[in-house]
């Protein structure tokens, strides 16, 4: 079987549309790189505009602000229109900015507005915690208690949701409902469109969080009818650890007041008037608060730009038989061992990673790491590979297979301990 897994991997490599970019990438030596959606690798790309931000800044001082190749003043605003065709959005639908959780709250200040019984706020159990943390907070600033106001669908099989189920919740006494695009953990794909226009229909404001999906799957934000939408731009977009994430509002709530105020968000030809009243940009630019972080932001510029050259529908092609291959190895090889695959099979109904759980789990991931191998660990009993369509190969999914299957068979992974690190 394996031996014949390589083959196909091989052959799969061999007309890979995709295979000359992960040369421009740097994968860390002596390593097989299976995490890059917790954070992506670094790029010739993404590094050279890294250091032509540093050398502006050299170069420049604060002249950089406006002479600076691209200037550092509409640095936002212009990282988030090339951003937007990733997310299907207009340009100006989206500005880069903050950070992932920093940008719910932003939005949540914007859009949860608690009225007479409409007043709760609808989430999952199993979106990411800080999401969770963020939208709890915002109920108590409302006055609002979480325990009351905040409610978490259930998953039935503690791995994915059922949008029917998350929409019959949707009732009169929701004001706001925030659903991630693919669950951190499973990889399961929701239906945008199917759960904003369910949320329209019952009077519900709909944002999502897409750290999961921006850069491994096309969104249509503007046309699914999303009113919001948050991401970060250092996993699969690899721009870097902390650069700057992605902020979408659709082009309908321009008029509304930003949340959490500031002068970057002001009509840009009137900034420096420093005037006492503020009047918002009519574009997600407005949704800015302080300074921009440009050295955190400049790699992403580079990085950016391999997705427009690839196109994102070809990503999501390449991640698609990525995650199938993967999908179907472990099937044949691994579900024999005791592994469950957590992810749905349905392309349409998966993002660009796969869940395989095992009891064993953390230990596995210990043993694979000792290998080389990088996956990642997320409790109970998830080991999590994202095989990134610009840079690994069927070849890596193949020996990542192998190399589970047996350090499974010949319980290598009982040679580590099961206490866990602090970042996994
Ligand atoms: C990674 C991730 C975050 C992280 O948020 P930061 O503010 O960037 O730390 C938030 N939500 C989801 C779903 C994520 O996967």
């Amino acid at each position: 079987m394996s031996g014949r897994g390589m083959e196909e991997a091989r052959r799969r490599d061999g007309g890979d549309p995709l295979a000359r970019f992960r040369g421009r990438f740097h994968i860390p030596p002596g390593t097989l790189y299976m995490d890059g959606n917790s954070l992506g690798l670094a790029s010739e790309d993404a590094l050279a505009s890294l250091e032509r931000a540093a050398a502006s800044w050299r170069d420049l001082g604060i002249r950089g602000w406006l002479e600076a190749k691209p200037d550092w003043f509409t640095y936002g605003e212009r990282l988030g229109a090339k951003m937007a065709p990733l997310v299907g959005a207009f340009p100006d639908e989206v500005v880069l900015v903050g950070s992932t959780t920093a940008n719910l709250h932003s939005l949540a200040a914007t859009f949860y507005r608690p009225q007479g019984t409409r007043r709760r706020i609808l989430a999952d159990e199993l979106n990411f915690p800080s999401d969770l943390y963020a939208l709890a907070s915002q109920v108590r600033l409302h006055g609002g208690d979480p325990e009351r106001d905040l409610i978490l669908a259930r998953s039935a099989d503690g791995r994915t949701l059922d949008e029917e189920a998350l929409i019959a919740l949707m009732d009169d006494t929701v004001a706001l409902a925030v659903f991630p695009s693919v669950l951190y953990r499973s990889g399961q794909l929701l239906d945008l469109r199917r759960l904003a226009e369910a949320a329209h229909r019952r009077g519900i404001v709909i944002g999502f969080d897409c750290a999961h999906s921006a850069g491994a799957v096309p969104h249509r934000l503007h046309d699914d009818d999303a009113d919001f939408a948050f991401w970060c731009t250092y996993k699969h977009l690899n721009g870097g650890p902390g650069s700057p994430a992605g902020l979408f509002l659709h082009r309908r709530h321009f008029g509304r007041e930003p949340g959490l105020a500031g002068w970057f968000g002001t009509v840009k030809e009137r900034q420096f008037d420093l005037a006492v009243d503020f009047e918002h940009q009519p574009s997600a630019g407005g949704w800015q608060m302080g300074t921009p972080c440009i050295l955190s932001a400049a790699a992403l510029d580079g990085a950016l730009d391999l997705f427009a050259e690839a196109g994102m529908e070809s990503v999501r092609a390449k991640s698609l038989e990525l995650t199938g291959f993967l999908l179907d190895q472990a099937e044949a090889r691994l579900t024999p061992l005791g592994f469950r695959a957590g992810t749905p099979r349905e392309p349409e109904r998966r993002g660009g990673h796969v869940a395989l759980e095992h009891p064993e789990g953390w230990r596995i991931c210990c043993a694979l790491k000792a290998r080389g191998i990088v996956p990642d660990f997320r409790p109970p009993q998830v080991v999590r590979l994202a095989p990134v369509a610009l840079y690994t190969t069927f070849e890596e999914v193949e020996r990542t297979v192998a190399a589970l299957e047996e350090i499974v068979r010949n319980r290598k992974y009982e040679a580590f301990s099961a206490a866990r690190a602090a970042v996994s």
